[in-house]
């Protein structure tokens, strides 16, 4: 056969699989967002069947075969020299994928998603009704299916960085721990600089919002960012997600707390930033093992980036002040777009780690980083999980939650098992101001541009830059490209340090 005739044949598993894993995802969606309780039990089983039908096709034997017939083996993984460059690497991420999948026993994979739909349920009962122990059994179950995945992909003594390298590949223990001392020293020091100056009036801020208020401006928001609503929705869940359901069907959530309007706002721009990477994927390359972030950190910094660089600053407020007093008639009549930009920029401890100012979020990162690598080590045990919290929040933000809902079982995270993914959203940080600072130097007119909302520049500059290439480069590789330099927790310091100055008068 020759080698097109078998590239045609591996793609059309490879898309199979895809199609597959969209339809569970669908189903992901339907439970986090719309199930009756009761249906969790049947729903679990349900992905668990789909998930190891995915495993199945994935991992069988004429898999293997086309790829070593087609010259990629775990050593020289992107195969024959004379395929196209796009061919090439899509044989590296099918092979890096199927090396991984292939250790899996299909027992486990089936018993381990069927956990996972009754471990998340538990989780959003036990956080409503701010219940640990009743989320522990389920906890422990996911810390053991973890345990085993990463033994079984072969990391006997680091089984951490067996799970850290599922979302940053060749990022292990070390290597992050390297990057977030630095950083937890340098934020730490900012914030204790600004606690000693006066705070933003946030007053405006006080009211009660209902949700029906701030589902009518986030509808808004969403169009005004440049989501096109043929192609996705926002609907409401526990904790906030996106999830690609289709190529043209990317689905993001928020949620509404009438004492706190921005969390809505800021999820919702955090989601949209996820949603444009997703939505900007090629078509070339759609349905495929390449269709998706280089990694969950470089996933990370587009939501992060567009939340936060873009979402957090004065020419957006600026642009998007007459909207929000357009959506919402009177309450900011006193209020100029100024004082807003200073009060969604208050830099303050805070015990939600979604809603933490970009001062002191990552040293939320950095606490569950610690106690995962904790956990995984042996050094904590689970019961000791909310105590040890409750010390380490004590230690890096001087607050202690009242209630194990705003401690340990704040993030959804652990329910199904993601352990070593919140690494991501700090590293996201760090690898968006990289990006943004070559953004910055391609589009010189950007401020101006971000205080008209015409966004159209940035999303294109976004698409040709990074969300063109899928999952074709590694992490480090897409850093080269656009910037030319490693990871670098300097751009993003040197922003925060530039910013906070500013707004506190440091
Ligand atoms: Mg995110």
């Amino acid at each position: 056969m020759d080698k097109k005739a078998l590239l045609e044949k591996l793609h059309a598993i490879d898309r199979e699989c895809r199609l597959l894993e969209r339809t569970a995802s669908l189903l992901h969606w339907d439970l986090e967002t719309y199930l009756p309780s009761l249906g969790v039990e049947e729903r679990s089983e349900q992905l668990a069947l789909l998930e190891s039908l995915h495993h199945e096709r994935f991992t069988s034997l004429e898999t293997e075969r086309l790829l070593e017939e087609l010259g990629s083996t775990t050593d020289n993984p992107r195969g024959d020299e004379k395929l196209p460059e796009l061919e090439r690497d899509y044989l590296r991420r099918m092979r890096m994928d199927y090396d991984r999948e292939e250790k899996l026993p299909l027992d486990f994979v089936t018993a381990a998603a069927k956990a996972e739909g009754v471990s998340q349920a538990a989780w959003v009962q036990a956080r409503r009704d701010n219940n640990f122990a009743a989320f522990l059994p389920h906890l422990e179950n996911m810390i053991d299916f973890a345990r085993k995945r990463s033994l079984y992909w072969g990391f006997k003594n680091k089984v951490y960085d067996g799970l850290l390298d599922i979302y940053e590949p060749n990022m292990g223990v070390f290597e992050i721990a390297s990057v977030f001392t630095p950083l937890r020293e340098r934020l730490s020091s900012l914030l204790k600089d600004i606690a000693m100056k006066p705070e933003p009036d946030c007053s405006f801020l006080n009211d009660e919002f209902s949700a029906e208020v701030q589902s009518k401006f986030n509808m808004e928001l969403m169009k005004y960012l440049g989501f096109n609503t043929k192609r996705g929705r926002l609907d409401i869940s526990a904790h906030p997600f996106t999830t690609t359901l289709g190529s043209n069907d990317v689905r993001i959530t928020t949620r509404y707390f009438p004492d706190n309007f921005l969390s809505s706002i800021f999820s919702t721009i955090h989601e949209c930033g996820h949603a444009f990477y997703e939505l900007n994927i090629p078509e070339e390359i759609r349905l495929s093992c390449l269709a998706d972030g280089a990694s969950m950190g470089v996933h990370e910094s587009q939501s992060r980036l567009w939340e936060n660089v873009i979402g957090r600053s004065l020419p957006f407020w600026e642009g998007l002040f007459p909207l929000l007093k357009e959506c919402i008639p009177k309450r900011f009549d006193n209020v100029k777009a100024y004082d807003f930009y200073k009060a969604v920029n208050l830099a303050k401890p805070s015990l939600i780690r979604v809603e933490a100012d970009e001062v002191s979020y990552c040293l939320h990162i950095i606490l569950r980083f610690e106690l995962e690598q904790g956990l995984f080590s042996g050094a904590i045990k689970t019961s000791e999980l909310p105590s040890i919290w409750r010390a380490k929040m004590k230690e890096y933000l001087g607050i202690i939650p009242d209630t194990d809902s705003e401690g340990v079982l704040q993030d959804v995270h652990w329910s199904h098992g993601s352990f070593g993914y919140f690494p991501s959203y700090a590293l996201g940080n760090l690898y968006g101001l990289q990006f943004f600072g070559k953004l910055k130097a391609d589009i010189s007119s950007f401020e101006d541009l971000v205080t008209k909302g015409d966004f159209l520049p940035i999303h294109d500059w976004l698409r040709d830059n990074i969300h063109k290439w899928g999952r074709r480069l590694a992490p480090g590789e897409l850093l080269k490209k656009v910037t030319g330099e490693e990871l670098s927790i300097d751009p993003f310091l040197n922003y925060i340090k530039e910013k906070y100055s500013k707004i506190y008068g440091i």
